[in-house]
């Protein structure tokens, strides 16, 4: 059973997502977790049938958290269904937390405070340097505003998650009672939504008779990576995670998603997991954070225009051109069925107009 509920109102459905799945696949409770129903769920997979002829390799499939539906969609719902339960049970009502200016992480937590009837107020950090005027103002900015956070910005470079801290605590002192998410709900409470989707992924794979052998996806602020390692490793599913890095070297990457997937597996009660299991790919990074590459830009080209798929600027075409450059590597055997993780953030392409129309895309 899972609760709809808001400050005042609750209520009980029953979940149209089986309860238990295929007999000998263990089922984690992911109910004995605050959890606020937020996510169209389970999303598909559906397979990507002219761009896995077009790159020649593997079978592609792709499994559609960009449509998780608030908001329209990405990874960070899931996370948000459990830190708002969490800010739900402990009375709060308001919802603190940064991101850089065009956060998808903010978007999606300023949607989520409207449906728990809570007041969202956000951090943006001038992370990316060099954008056009109207950056400030449009994609995830303009629903932000919609969505009616209240937001204040910052300069590139601070600790961006003591900043949103210190303002938690001033609203506090004001008589508010915010609860702090971390930038991209990124702590072992929402990393738990990526072990749901764990458990979502084995489920679906099992039931439609299709095993895969590796999953590809864009890791940032590491709670969809460390979730989906800690949720395969907690039930025994042997699914390898490949991160492609939208910001940082391999080595930083892959200990801050290390550390963030042993707090979720203590959470989970699971066994503790080996370092080598942490899988990430820093190639894709270009310039930076929140800067296109070519590679970025062909990768939004290709989902585009054979798969009628949007792919953004800043994360989930970094994560494509990973999947592009592997294949081109010979990283895959042709046997392989690959899935890759769309994890949302289409928003973000109109923020990057500028960039898209000087380019081949
Ligand atoms: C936040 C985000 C990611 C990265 O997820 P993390 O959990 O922060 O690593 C990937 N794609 C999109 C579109 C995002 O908004």
């Amino acid at each position: 059973m899972l609760l709809w509920k808001t400050n005042n109102k609750q209520m009980e459905v029953p979940m149209s997502l089986a309860e238990t799945g295929p007999q000998d696949l263990p089922q984690i409770d992911f109910d004995q977790y605050a959890r606020l129903s937020l996510c169209h769920q389970p999303t598909p997979i559906e397979p990507m049938v002219r761009l896995s002829e077009h790159l020649g390799g593997p079978s592609l499939f792709i499994k559609r958290d960009d449509c998780t539906g608030l908001a329209s969609g990405g990874n960070k719902t899931r996370k948000l269904e459990f830190l708002v339960g969490d800010a739900l049970s402990q009375n709060a009502d308001m919802l603190v937390t940064q991101g850089a200016i065009q956060s998808n992480h903010v978007r999606q937590t300023a949607a989520a405070a409207c449906r728990a009837g809570m007041k969202c107020h956000a951090l943006l950090e001038r992370r990316v340097p060099d954008r056009a005027a109207d950056y400030e103002n449009t994609g995830n900015v303009l629903l932000d505003k919609v969505f009616g956070a209240t937001m204040e910005f910052r300069p590139a470079g601070l600790d961006m998650n003591a900043e949103a801290l210190a303002v938690t605590e001033k609203l506090r002192s004001e008589g508010h009672r915010p609860y702090f998410i971390p930038g991209g709900g990124s702590n072992a409470i929402g990393a738990l939504g990526y072990a749901s989707c764990a458990q979502e992924i084995a489920n679906q794979s099992q039931a439609s008779g299709t095993e895969f052998q590796w999953l590809v996806m864009a890791t940032g602020s590491t709670g969809t990576q460390a979730g989906l390692v800690a949720g395969f490793h907690a039930i025994g599913f042997d699914l390898p995670v490949m991160g492609v890095s939208v910001r940082q070297p391999r080595e930083r990457q892959v200990e801050a998603v290390l550390g963030l997937t042993k707090k979720t597996l203590e959470k989970l009660e699971a066994p503790a997991i080996a370092a080598s299991k942490i899988l990430v790919d820093d190639g894709y990074v270009g310039e930076g954070y929140g800067i296109p590459a070519p590679s970025t830009l062909e990768a939004i080209s290709l989902a585009a225009r054979y798969e009628g798929i949007l792919l953004d600027p800043v994360y989930s075409a970094k994560g494509m051109a990973g999947l592009a450059g592997l294949i081109r590597q010979g990283f895959f055997k042709p046997s392989d069925n690959v899935l890759f993780l769309h994890t949302g953030g289409s928003v973000a392409l109109f923020a990057y107009e500028d960039v898209i129309l000087n380019s081949d895309v």
